[in-house]
C-alpha cells in the first residue's frame, strides 16, 4: 500500500520530493529535538493522485489522513472539534522548491461555534477565542471558499467606526461575536450555504484548496519564472496550532541566521508582540528588529539564538526561520535555506569556510553564477549631486531609475513599450508579481525587510526599498506626497536599494568593483577550474575590463567592429565601392595602420595572454547605407535637384547597394566567402596583426595571436585562406626582419564543418565554436526573425525547453560540438578548442563545454567572473567521473 501521509517524526530532511521542503524540514527539526508543534505531512504524490482522480481526494489518502489525525490527537491529548479542549491546526502548503507567498496557509482550523466557547473558557480569554475564530473564518473564506477579503474588512471597519475605536485591540469579545455574526452572513450570501461547522469537513476542504492552489495563477507564473516543473505537486502540512496572539508574553517572527542583504554574520530578523502568523510579513504593522527581543524576553531570545546556531550548523547553510512564542514558550515553525543577494551569498560562503563550517569546494558550489550578474552592474555615483526625497529600508541592493507607476498592470504595459519603471505600492502581494518582473525597482511605504516585496525583489536581484513611511502613496490619484513635494505618475525617480535612498530624477551610475570576498572566491575558483575563461573584446577598453575581471585571453576580436567607427566608415565604403583591385588596395592601405593600432592596443592590455582575432565576417552591405533610405534620398534629389553631383554619387551608391543586396544575408556572401573573393581584405587584416606583433616584439613582449577564419564549411576554404595569412606572415617577417609565433584556425559554425572536422583539422591549429551561428545553422533559424516572431511562443508552449540562443542546445548543437572536438582530435590530438558564442557565459553551457573537453570558454567581459565560478563548479561537480565523461564526449 502506498504511503501518502507521514507524521513529522516519520520523515526527514532528505525527503523533500515526497514531503516538500517545508514538510521535510519540519520532520528534520522534530528529529533533532527542536520545539516543533506536532503534525503530519500529506505527500506530493497525494497531490498528483488528487489531480489524476479528477480533483478529488482518493479514499486511500483520506483514510491515511484520518489515521494520522487520530495519532496527532493522541499526542496532543486534544481532539479536533472537542467543545471543551479543541485541537486546532494549521494547513500549510509546501512544494519541493520553496515558493514564498505562492500558496495559501490556513490557520486555526477546527474552530466553530462550539469550540470557540471551549477555547474561551480554557484560556480564560474569550476575546482571544473570538478573535481567532473570526480570523479563521476570514482566511478560510478567502482561501477555500474564494470570497474576497474585502467584504470582511469592510464589515470590520464599519463595526470599528460604529464603536468609535481606532484599532483592533480595542475590540472586546462581545464585539468580535457581533463581527462573527456578520461574517457568517457574508458567507451565506456568497455561497448560499452556512459556514462549515464540521472540523473534518473544514480539514478536507482545506486540503483540497491547497492542492488546487498548486495551479493558481500566481503559482503558475512563479514556476514558469523559476523553471520549476509543473508535475512536482505540493505537499500539505497539518500542524497543531501555537498562538502568538495570546497577549504580551506571546509573539511571532522570522529571522535569518545571517544578514540576507549583506551577508554579515549577525542574526537578522523581525517580530511582532501579540500577533499571529502572517502579520509580520503582511506589512500591516511594521515589526521590531529581533535584537529588541533580548530586552523584552531574554530567556526566549537566548533559546532562539541557540536554536539558530544549531540549525545553521546542522544544515551548514544560512537559514530563514519562522518562530512563534506562546506565553513565553518558543516554537519553531519553519526553517529553510535563506534566499540572499549575490553580495550576501559570496560573503556567507567565504566566511563559512573561514569559520570551518564548509570547505572551499562547497563554498564555490554555494553561489549561483547567474546571481553574480547583480554585482557586475553599475551603481549610483556617490559623488553626484542628488535631491534626496526620503529614506526607506534598504531591502534589496542595486540602483534603478525609472518612471513612477502605481500598479502592476501599468508597470507591465509601460515596460512592454520599452520604458523603465519603478513600481510604487503601499505594499505588494503575490498578485503584483508580473509588475515586479517588469519593473526596474520596487518601492513600498509599508512592510519590513521580510515583506513580500523585499523577498521577491531579492530573489530576482532587483533594487527594492520597503517601509518608507515618509511617502504618502495615493494609488487612486496616482501620486506620492513627501512633505510638501508631490511626485506624479510618470515622473522619474532613482532608488538605491543598498542604502534605502529615494531620489528625484535620474542619477549617473558608476562601474562595479569586486569586493575582497568576491576576489577571494574567484581566486579559489581559478585554483579549481580545469577550463579557462577568456573574454570577447573588440577594443582595448573592453580588453582591459576583461583582464581586470580575470580573463586569461581574448576568445574573439570581431574586426568588423573596428570598421564601424565613424571616421573609418567612409574609407571602408570606398573600399567596397572600388571598381578595381588597385583602387581597393588603396583604401585597404589606409585602413591597415588603423587596424594595426587597434591590435596593438588589445595585445598590450592582454599582457601576453592569447588573443584570437577573427577576420572580416559580415556581408559588405552592412557597411553601406540602408537601401530603402537611400532610394528615398535619390528620389528626392531627382525631383528637387536633378543635376546635382550629389545625386550622381548617391545613384552610384544605390547601384552598389543593389548589387550587394542579398535575399538571405545570414547565409550569403560573408565570412571566408568574402575572403575568397577579396583575398586582399584578409591579407590586409593579417598584415595589420603581424605588424602589431612585430612592433610590440621590440619591447620584448611575447604575443600569442590566433588568427581565425570565419564560416568555413569545407576544408578547401580554410586551406586557401590559411595560405593568404601565412603569406602575409612571411612578408611581414621578411620586411621587418622579426620572427614571431602565430596560429591559424577556424570558427566552427556551419554543420558541415563540424561533420568534417577531421579534414578541417588538417589545416587548423584550433577550433572556436561560434555557437550563435552554429545554433542558427543547425536549427535553420535566423535569430532575429526567430526571437522576434515565434521563439517566445515556442518556449511558452514548451515546444523548446529554453531559448537555444541563450542556453546551448546540448542535444542538437551540442552534438555537433562534441563530434567536431572528437573528429578534430583524431587528426590533431592536441587541437585547441574553445567556444566564443554568448553561451560561453551561461552556466549550463559552460558545464557542457567542460564535459566536452574544450580548453576554454569566452564571453563578454562583464560575465567573466561568473564564467570563472561556473567553470570551477563544472570542474568540481564532475571531478569524480571526469574520465568517464571525457570518453563519451
Ligand atoms: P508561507 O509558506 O507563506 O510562509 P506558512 O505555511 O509558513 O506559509 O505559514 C504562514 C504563517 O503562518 C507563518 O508565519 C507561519 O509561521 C504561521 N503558521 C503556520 N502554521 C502555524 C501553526 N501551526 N501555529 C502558528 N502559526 C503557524
Ligand atoms: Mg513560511
Ligand atoms: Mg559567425
Amino acid at each position: 500500500m502506498e504511503k501518502f501521509v507521514y507524521l513529522f517524526n516519520e520523515g526527514n530532511g532528505t525527503m523533500k520530493e515526497t514531503l516538500g521542503g517545508k514538510g521535510a524540514n519540519l520532520a528534520e527539526m522534530t528529529n533533532i529535538g527542536l520545539p516543533v508543534p506536532h503534525g503530519f505531512t500529506i505527500s506530493t504524490q497525494a497531490c498528483n493522485a488528487y489531480y489524476e482522480a479528477g480533483k478529488s481526494i482518493p479514499s486511500l489518502v483520506e483514510s491515511q489522513v484520518l489515521v494520522a489525525l487520530s495519532r496527532l490527537e493522541e499526542k496532543m491529548g486534544k481532539k479536533l472539534g472537542d467543545p471543551v479542549d479543541p485541537l486546532l491546526v494549521s494547513v500549510r502548503s509546501g512544494s519541493v522548491f520553496s515558493m514564498p507567498g505562492m500558496m495559501d496557509t490556513i490557520l486555526n482550523l477546527g474552530m466553530n461555534d462550539e469550540t470557540v466557547e471551549g477555547m474561551g473558557k480554557l484560556t480564560s480569554n474569550p476575546r482571544f477565542a473570538y478573535d481567532s475564530y473570526r480570523r479563521f473564518i476570514q482566511m478560510f473564506c478567502n482561501v477555500v471558499l474564494d470570497i474576497n477579503v474585502y467584504y470582511f474588512e469592510q464589515l470590520l471597519e464599519e463595526t470599528r467606526e460604529q464603536k468609535g475605536y481606532n484599532s483592533d485591540p480595542e475590540m472586546t469579545a462581545e464585539d468580535w461575536k457581533e463581527v462573527i455574526v456578520g461574517y457568517k452572513g457574508i458567507v451565506k450570501k456568497h455561497t448560499r450555504k452556512d459556514f462549515p461547522q464540521d472540523p473534518k469537513e473544514q480539514l478536507f476542504l482545506a486540503i483540497n484548496a491547497v492542492f488546487d492552489s498548486w495551479n493558481n495563477q500566481r503559482a503558475i507564473v512563479y514556476r514558469r519564472l523559476n523553471k520549476i516543473p509543473d508535475h512536482l505537486g505540493t505537499a500539505v502540512n497539518i500542524q497543531s496550532m501555537v498562538f502568538g496572539n495570546m497577549g504580551n508574553d506571546s509573539g511571532t517572527g522570522v529571522a535569518f541566521t545571517r544578514n540576507p542583504s549583506t551577508g554579515e554574520h549577525k542574526l537578522y530578523g523581525e517580530y511582532l508582540i501579540n500577533a499571529q502568523g502572517e502579520d509580520v510579513v503582511a506589512g500591516i504593522r511594521t515589526p521590531q528588529p529581533i535584537q529588541t527581543l533580548k530586552d523584552e524576553m531574554p530567556g526566549v531570545y537566548q533559546q532562539f539564538v541557540d536554536t539558530c546556531k544549531q540549525l545553521e550548523l546542522h544544515y551548514q547553510e544560512m537559514q530563514d526561520i519562522e518562530f512563534t512564542v506562546e506565553k513565553g514558550k518558543l516554537f519553531i515553525l519553519q526553517t529553510r535555506n535563506g534566499k540572499r543577494t549575490a553580495q550576501a551569498a559570496i560573503r556567507i560562503a567565504v566566511e563559512m569556510v573561514e569559520e570551518g563550517i564548509i570547505d572551499k569546494q562547497n563554498a564555490l558550489l554555494r553561489v549561483d553564477p547567474e546571481q553574480l550578474d547583480q554585482l557586475l552592474h553599475r551603481r549610483i555615483d556617490d559623488k553626484h549631486q542628488r535631491v534626496l526625497l526620503a529614506k526607506g529600508l534598504p531591502a534589496s541592493p542595486g540602483a534603478a531609475t525609472g518612471q513612477v507607476v502605481f500598479d502592476a498592470d501599468e508597470a507591465e504595459q509601460l515596460s512592454a513599450e520599452g520604458k523603465k519603471v519603478i513600481l510604487v505600492r503601499p505594499e505588494t502581494t503575490p498578485d503584483d508579481i508580473h509588475g515586479i518582473v517588469a519593473a526596474q525597482g520596487i518601492l513600498t511605504s509599508r512592510g519590513g525587510m521580510t515583506s513580500h516585496a523585499a523577498v521577491v525583489a531579492r530573489g530576482m536581484g532587483k533594487a527594492c526599498i520597503c517601509g518608507c513611511e515618509a511617502l504618502k502613496i495615493d494609488v487612486k490619484a496616482k501620486q506620492i506626497t513627501v512633505e510638501d513635494q508631490v511626485i506624479v505618475y510618470g515622473d522619474l525617480i532613482t532608488i538605491d536599494g543598498s542604502t534605502g535612498e529615494i531620489m528625484l530624477g535620474e542619477i549617473p551610475m558608476i562601474e562595479p568593483k569586486l569586493s575582497d570576498e568576491f576576489q577571494l572566491l574567484l581566486a579559489w575558483a581559478d585554483q579549481e577550474k580545469k577550463i579557462s575563461v577568456r573574454a570577447n573584446a573588440d577594443n582595448p577598453v573592453d580588453a582591459r575590463k576583461a583582464f581586470e575581471f580575470g580573463a586569461t585571453g581574448i576568445g574573439l576580436v570581431r574586426t568588423e567592429h573596428m570598421f564601424m567607427d565613424a571616421a573609418r566608415v567612409p574609407i571602408v565604403q570606398k573600399m567596397i565601392l572600388a571598381e578595381h583591385y588597385s583602387e581597393r588596395k588603396e583604401s585597404l592601405a589606409q585602413l591597415l595602420p588603423m587596424q594595426q593600432s587597434d591590435f596593438e592596443g588589445i595585445f598590450e592590455e592582454m599582457k601576453g595572454y592569447p588573443v584570437n582575432i577573427r577576420l572580416l565576417d559580415p556581408p559588405l552591405h552592412e557597411f553601406l547605407p540602408n537601401k530603402d533610405e537611400l532610394l528615398v534620398e535619390v528620389t528626392k534629389l531627382q525631383i528637387q535637384n536633378p543635376t546635382s553631383p550629389e545625386l550622381q554619387e548617391k545613384e552610384l551608391l544605390l547601384k552598389k547597394v543593389r548589387q550587394l543586396h542579398e535575399i538571405n544575408p545570414m547565409l550569403g556572401h560573408r565570412g571566408c566567402r568574402l575572403g575568397l573573393t577579396y583575398p586582399e581584405i584578409y591579407e590586409m587584416q593579417a598584415k595589420a596583426i603581424f605588424y602589431a606583433v612585430a612592433t610590440l616584439a621590440d619591447n620584448g613582449a611575447e604575443i600569442q595571436p590566433e588568427i581565425m577564419i570565419p564560416l568555413v564549411g569545407h576544408v578547401n576554404e580554410l586551406k586557401r585562406m590559411r595560405q593568404v595569412v601565412t603569406d602575409a606572415a612571411v612578408a611581414v617577417q621578411e620586411e621587418t626582419g622579426k620572427q614571431f609565433q602565430y596560429t591559424i584556425g577556424t570558427m566552427i559554425e556551419i554543420p558541415r564543418a563540424a561533420l568534417t572536422a577531421d579534414q578541417i583539422a588538417e589545416e587548423a591549429d584550433f577550433f572556436s565554436f561560434g555557437t550563435n551561428d552554429l545554433t542558427q545553422t543547425t536549427f535553420g533559424y535566423s535569430r532575429d526573425d526567430a526571437e522576434g516572431k515565434f521563439l517566445q511562443s515556442y518556449i511558452e508552449e514548451k515546444v523548446l525547453p529554453e531559448n537555444p540562443f541563450a542556453v546551448l542546445d546540448q542535444n542538437g548543437v551540442g552534438k555537433l560540438v562534441e563530434t567536431a572536438v572528437k573528429l578534430g582530435r583524431t587528426t590533431k590530438p592536441g587541437l585547441k578548442t574553445g567556444i566564443c558564442g554568448e553561451h560561453g557565459g551561461e552556466k549550463s553551457s559552460i558545464d557542457f563545454c567542460y564535459r566536452t573537453g574544450l580548453d576554454y570558454v569566452s564571453c563578454s567581459p562583464y560575465r567573466v567572473p561568473l564564467a570563472r565560478l561556473a567553470a570551477a563548479q563544472a570542474t568540481i561537480r564532475h571531478q569524480s567521473n571526469k574520465n568517464e565523461v571525457f570518453t563519451t564526449a
